[in-house]
C-alpha cells in the first residue's frame, strides 16, 4: 500500500493538501483522520470537502456538537459526502446512535474524525490519514491507501516519498 507523508506550514497549506487528496477520491471511499486535538483534522476536512465539489471551504465546519454533516453536489455528478466527528461519542451505543449503516447503505465518501472510535465493517476502499503537530505551524500529515498518489505532486509542502509498501 502507497504511503505518503507531507509536512504543511500553515492552514492552508493543509486544506490545500485536502483538494490535492480530493482529486485522488472516487465514490465510494471511506476517509479515517487521526490526530490530536489542533492536529488539523478539520482544517483538511475543508479542503477535501470543498476540492470534491461540495462546499466552500467555510461552510465545512467541526461537527463537534452534531457529530455529523452531509454536504451534497447537486447536478449530473451528484456526490453524498459525510463528515462525522466522533471525539464526543461514547460507547457502541453512540456509535449505533449516529446511523452510519445507513449512511453506508448507498455510494458515498464518509470523512471521519477521531475515527479510532470507530467500529464498523466496510469493504469499501479505506483512505487512512495521520497528521501530527511539528509544533508551530507545522504538521506531518501521512497518508495511506490513495491510489497513485505521486510524491512530489503538492508543490506547497516538502514532499518525500515514502516506504512503498
Ligand atoms: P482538529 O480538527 O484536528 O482538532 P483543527 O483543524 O480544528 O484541528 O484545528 C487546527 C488549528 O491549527 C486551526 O486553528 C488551524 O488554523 C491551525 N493550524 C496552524 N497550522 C496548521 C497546519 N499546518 N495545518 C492545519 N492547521 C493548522
Ligand atoms: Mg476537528
Amino acid at each position: 500500500m502507497q504511503s505518503e507523508e507531507f509536512v504543511t506550514n500553515s492552514a492552508e497549506e493543509t486544506t490545500q493538501l485536502g483538494r490535492r487528496i480530493a482529486a485522488r477520491l472516487s465514490v465510494p471511499a471511506l476517509v479515517l483522520l487521526k490526530g490530536d486535538l489542533g492536529a488539523g483534522k478539520t482544517t483538511l476536512t475543508k479542503g477535501i470537502i470543498a476540492g470534491l465539489g461540495t462546499a466552500e471551504e467555510e461552510e465545512v465546519t467541526s461537527p463537534t456538537f452534531t457529530l455529523i454533516h452531509v454536504f451534497q453536489r447537486p447536478g449530473a455528478q451528484p456526490m453524498k459526502v459525510y463528515h462525522a466527528d466522533l471525539y464526543r461519542i461514547e460507547g457502541p451505543q453512540g456509535l449505533d446512535s449516529l446511523g452510519l449503516d445507513d449512511i453506508l447503505s448507498e455510494p458515498c465518501i464518509l470523512i471521519v474524525e477521531w475515527s479510532e472510535r470507530l467500529t464498523l465493517r466496510s469493504d469499501w476502499p479505506i483512505v487512512r490519514i495521520e497528521l501530527e503537530h511539528l509544533g508551530g505551524d507545522r504538521r506531518t500529515i501521512r497518508v495511506t491507501g490513495l491510489e497513485a498518489f505521486a510524491a512530489g505532486s503538492n508543490p506547497a509542502s516538502q514532499a518525500a516519498a515514502q516506504n512503498a509498501k
